[in-house]
């Protein structure tokens, strides 16, 4: 059985020994997830390139994703990296400070007219809310807080106003010098962090497509008013991620789970892809093996219907990114084998209408396939839509999408259940040619034995997009 859903992972400094990177690819990665909230645009072409390179030598098709850092606002850095505050202790957000001036006292933050949007009275809430600080009273350039939740704060911390209103453009001068890093190069996916409508979303497309590049958009679900406006922003993007980290801030954690399930589903049933992030795999930054709690989170979004899970300093900065990707793939595994004896939720509504061929050729495979004993799906595309809408369907059987485009390839690679294989349609002249060819490379990976069905999907015209317009089930032969 091959595991279906996907492993994301981000990049950093503990991921920088190519060895290590390709163990995780080796162990299971999917996605890399290069995060340009941390480090320069340097940082992240060096760790492109290493990427690919440790890709190349465990011979598997990797996606990218660059997640903007968009409007998050910060705390600047500390002499010493990190500090330790103590409940109760008086601390300054200063604007005016030097960037890696903090001590224990008080630290700079980029973003100017946060004295503006904070007044006393108010909560804040540093990395995630693992901090809280009642703020005391607002002045020019600083802000004195009390520390209500200490513990230890390091650079480049998260900052949220409790109930969100803390106002910022939704994409920055900075964003937009990684915009051009995603079309420069050929990055297949681009988050966008904090959008709060369709409009984020539309306005990221439009900039990365005038840029020059083909990168699929995130909507990173993290504020209240994109949990307000959620239909418009999955309808406006490719991939939707359920960014718990600001969410939880933003909503209260107690809502997480409810908004999770409803997010996940939302974004299924409209066509989308679904990430789910955050703490996955917390306590595995400093330990080798996951809490049972942390088990039961991964195996809960995979049961839930998410696409991919996501790791963040688990693998970024932790001490274990190797092993934190083996645990996921298990995790994920377990999971997946006890999802198929209760595979209840994957029919969709008969009263749907479907948009278009590809939808209803899509469905079409997906209802017999799981009501059939064939071994596997091939379906033949160029730009990887047609193995999205099988996608949306649970069941156990792999969707192989057979392309020649490498950037299809690795768009697929965060698809529940798709497995890209390279493939050039146009090199066979007719029907006979092309089914030998194709049962030759679906044996020689060993997808399949001889004589077992398969289900394939192809357009009238070879190597055109849009064009899936058939379903036939063949038994594999050689003659
Ligand atoms: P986001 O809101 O975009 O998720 P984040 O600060 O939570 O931002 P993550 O990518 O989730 O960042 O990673 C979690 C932590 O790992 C960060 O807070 C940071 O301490 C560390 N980290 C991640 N990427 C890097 C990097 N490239 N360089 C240094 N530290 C990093
Ligand atoms: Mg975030
Ligand atoms: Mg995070």
């Amino acid at each position: 059985m091959l595991r279906r859903t996907k492993i994301v992972a981000t990049l950093g400094p503990a991921t920088d020994d190519l060895e290590v990177l390709t163990d995780m690819i080796r162990a299971g990665l999917d996605v890399v997830r290069l995060n340009a909230s941390h480090g320069t645009v340097e940082d992240r072409r060096r760790r492109l390139a290493a990427a690919r390179q440790a890709a190349h030598r465990a011979d598997r098709c990797v996606g990218v994703l660059l997640d903007l850092g968009g409007p998050k606002i910060r705390i600047e850095c500390f002499r010493e990296g990190r500090v330790e505050l103590a409940e109760g202790q008086a601390f300054t957000l200063d604007t005016a400070l030097e960037p890696a001036a903090g001590t224990i006292d008080r630290v700079g933050v980029a973003y100017k007219e946060l004295p503006r949007d904070v007044a006393a009275g108010d909560t804040l809430l540093l990395a995630d809310g693992q901090i809280v600080l009642d703020v005391r009273s607002v002045g020019q350039t600083a802000i004195e807080t009390r520390v209500r939740v200490g513990g230890a704060l390091s650079d480049r911390k998260g900052l949220n106003r409790q109930g969100g209103g803390i106002s910022a453009p939704a994409i920055s001068e900075r964003d937009r010098e990684d915009i051009r890093f995603v079309a420069e190069e050929g990055v297949d996916y681009m988050a966008v962090s904090f959008a709060r409508d369709a409009a984020d979303i539309e306005q990221a497309r439009s900039l990365v497509r005038g840029a020059g590049g083909d990168a699929r958009v995130v909507a990173k679900v993290e504020r209240h008013e994109a949990v307000d406006n959620l239909a418009g922003i999955i309808d406006a993007s490719d991939v939707v991620m359920v960014a718990r980290g600001d969410l939880g801030v933003e909503m209260g954690y107690a809502e997480l789970t409810g908004l999770q399930k409803t997010i996940i589903h939302e974004t299924r049933t409209r066509n989308r892809v679904v990430i789910t992030a955050t703490q996955m795999m917390e306590s595995m930054i400093q330990n080798p093996v996951p809490t049972r709690a942390e088990v039961s989170d991964v195996a809960n979004a995979v049961m839930d219907g998410t696409d991919a899970v996501m790791l963040s300093a688990e693998t970024a900065t932790g001490r274990y990114p190797v092993k934190a990707v083996e645990a996921m793939a298990q995790v994920i595994e377990g999971a997946e084998k006890y999802q198929l004896m209760h595979p209840r939720a994957r029919q969709r509504s008969v009263e749907g209408v479907f948009k278009g061929t590809e939808e209803a050729i899509a469905m079409a495979v997906m209802y017999t396939a799981n009501h059939m004993k064939v071994r596997a799906i091939v379906a033949l595309t160029e730009s990887g839509a047609t193995p999205l809408w099988m996608s949306r369907i649970r069941s156990d059987i792999p969707v192989y999408a057979f392309t020649r485009h490498e950037a299809t390839r690795r768009r697929v690679t965060l698809y529940r259940g798709v497995y890209p294989v390279i493939f050039d349609v146009t090199s066979s002249r007719s029907t006979d040619e092309l089914y030998r060819a194709l049962f030759t490379r679906l044996l020689e990976l060993r997808l399949v034995d001889l004589h077992d069905l398969v289900i394939l999907t192809k357009g009238e015209a070879s190597g055109v997009q849009g064009g899936t317009n058939s379903m036939q089930i063949l038994k594999v032969v050689l003659d």
